[in-house]
């Protein structure tokens, strides 16, 4: 199938898909205890370069916008998914896959994605939000650009997050026990329309 059928096809049928959790899944998860249930390569969809190219899913995004695709049971870089950027890590000499994300607060969806990961940093332990930008804040205006922007506590109210700028941010777990699939599954109930699917129904 050629990639713009592809996008085509899921850009017309995804509203249809019940099961949003797995369309919108990497597969490979290796995280103990999460509720993906993508754990082996072909599972998943939408996330899984099997499937689709970074191309293509950055066209689907575009056009559905992020809040209708985000994986949230990957938001961090344990698992490759949302479409993080490649990087080499100095130390290694490998290829990782960070999922870091940019976030034009003057789009509904976009602000309410970045919402939700604020959130599901309240629940997890130690520094979830790393290398964090905004391109309003006077520091990275005053003296170029900075990545240690402080999100402010006020922004746990979801309408005290501003309309405008861009926020950057990797959203971090050092270690598996400190994701808490639990607190993912509701996010995605509460933010992402996932809900619970009963096969042969
Ligand atoms: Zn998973």
């Amino acid at each position: 199938m050629g990639r713009y059928v592809r996008v085509q096809a899921f850009t017309m049928l995804y509203s249809r898909v019940a099961d949003r959790k797995k369309m919108t899944s990497a597969g490979n998860c290796t995280i103990p205890g999460c509720f993906c249930e993508c754990p082996g390569p072909t599972d998943g969809f939408l996330y899984n370069l099997y499937y689709f190219e970074r191309a293509d899913v950055k066209e689907i995004i575009s056009r559905v916008g992020i809040l209708n695709v985000f994986d949230i049971y990957h938001a961090c870089q344990n698992v490759p998914s949302n479409l993080g950027q490649e990087f080499n890590h100095p130390s290694y000499g490998l290829t990782f896959i960070q999922n870091r994300g940019n976030y034009n607060l003057t789009y509904p969806d976009e602000r309410r994605t970045m919402f939700m990961l604020i959130s599901l940093a309240k629940y997890e332990d130690g520094e979830n939000l790393v290398d964090v930008t905004y391109s309003e804040s006077k520091l990275d205006r005053g003296l170029g650009r900075t990545n240690d922007y402080l999100i402010p506590a006020t922004w746990l109210e979801e309408s005290e997050v501003p309309r405008i700028g861009t926020i950057g941010l990797t959203y971090s777990v050092d270690i598996f026990a400190n994701i808490l699939p639990r607190a993912r599954k509701d996010l995605g109930f509460e933010f992402l329309t996932h809900k619970e699917c009963i096969a042969d129904v």
